[in-house]
């Protein structure tokens, strides 16, 4: 059953003063922020949030500061209105979707004091650092997480943690919430993030959602659309290689360069392309030789023009060796 169409607010002086209104009347404050095109990861992460605030914003912006030129920012997939009635479909719908046009527009008072919407238009086709740099609205300042943007997908995309790092920063400065979704597919993402805001000391409780896949196993993602059915087929290469190395793990094989070399060939054999597979420390992210605490297995690959990621967590019990 359909709930109550959410509040789309786009000016993020609107959106600060909603969250401003509702705090003052001592609601608490969901947040999960998404670049839209919304399946089932990003609903279970809608769901989850009802269990920690009394209101939910969802934002749906597709962040230009978290690709290269060179990626797939111009044919990132959207559908706002499919996206919205996905929402009200959400027991407990969600109360507002802040959809901003561009964050770093500042319009032509530098200060940052002018709404984001006096020069309108969604930055298209490049990276933000070009755009903002041609663009002259003057945004210059870059939020890192120097170690755990390294790294896994802060190697092939060097400027996305950056992009993810800021861009979350200033919605976390917009929408002011209390508790923020973050899934775990993106699990380097969800590290970055709890650690900037630990380090920063927002008052933003960050909370990790499992993963959710496809009843054949490969983890929802927006960008599946692109794939083609065989690509789909290859791309189930990688949770069940990456399930096989859970289980070997278990069985006592713990050594980390024979369970990313069983990865990297299953995924190779069925038509992808790896680009990396790496085991690592849960927290700090840190490839580990052999499996002797809780570790992350993560994986990239491409299937034709399609980059995927998935991981799994491996823990070993004592006594399971
Ligand atoms: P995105 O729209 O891809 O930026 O994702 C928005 C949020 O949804 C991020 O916190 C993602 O980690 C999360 N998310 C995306 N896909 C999934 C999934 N299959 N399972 C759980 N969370 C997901």
């Amino acid at each position: 059953m359909a709930t109550k169409e959410p509040e789309v607010i786009t000016d993020k002086h609107e959106m600060r003063k909603w969250s401003r209104a509702m705090r003052s009347q001592g609601k608490t404050i969901g947040f999960v922020p998404t670049m839209g095109y919304l399946h089932e990861g990003h609903i279970t992460l809608v769901r989850e949030a009802h269990n920690h605030s009394d209101l939910i914003v969802v934002s749906i912006y597709v962040n230009p500061g978290q690709f290269s030129p060179t990626e797939d920012l111009s044919t990132y997939p959207s559908d706002f209105r499919g996206d919205i009635e996905k929402l009200m479909a959400i027991p407990g719908g969600v109360d507002v979707v802040f959809h901003p046009h561009n964050l770093y527009d500042y319009g032509p008072n530098l200060s940052g004091d002018n709404g984001f919407e006096s020069k309108g238009g969604k930055l298209k086709g490049a990276g933000v650092v070009s755009c903002v740099e041609d663009s002259g609205f003057g945004h210059e300042t870059w939020v890192r997480v120097e170690n755990l943007e390294k790294g896994m997908c802060g190697e092939s995309r060097p400027v996305f943690f950056r992009g993810v790092a800021t861009v979350v920063t200033k919605l976390f400065n917009i929408v002011e919430p209390d508790v923020a979704m973050f899934g775990k597919k993106d699990y380097q993402q969800w590290r970055v993030i709890q650690r900037l805001v630990r380090d920063l000391d927002f008052s933003i409780k960050v909370i990790g959602s499992e993963i959710v896949r496809h009843n054949d196993g490969l983890a929802m993602s927006s960008r599946n659309v692109h794939l083609s059915p065989e690509q789909r087929q290859q791309a189930l290469s990688i949770n069940r290689s990456l399930l096989r190395a859970r289980i070997a793990a278990e069985k006592g094989h713990v050594n980390c360069q024979e369970l990313r070399d069983l990865v990297t060939k299953a995924i190779q054999e069925a038509g992808g392309k790896v680009d990396y597979a790496e085991i690592v420390d849960q927290e700090s992210l840190r490839a580990v030789e052999e499996i002797t605490s809780p570790v992350v297995f993560c994986v990239a690959a491409w299937f034709g023009k399609v980059r995927l990621i998935d991981n799994m967590e491996i823990c070993l019990r004592n006594g399971d060796l």
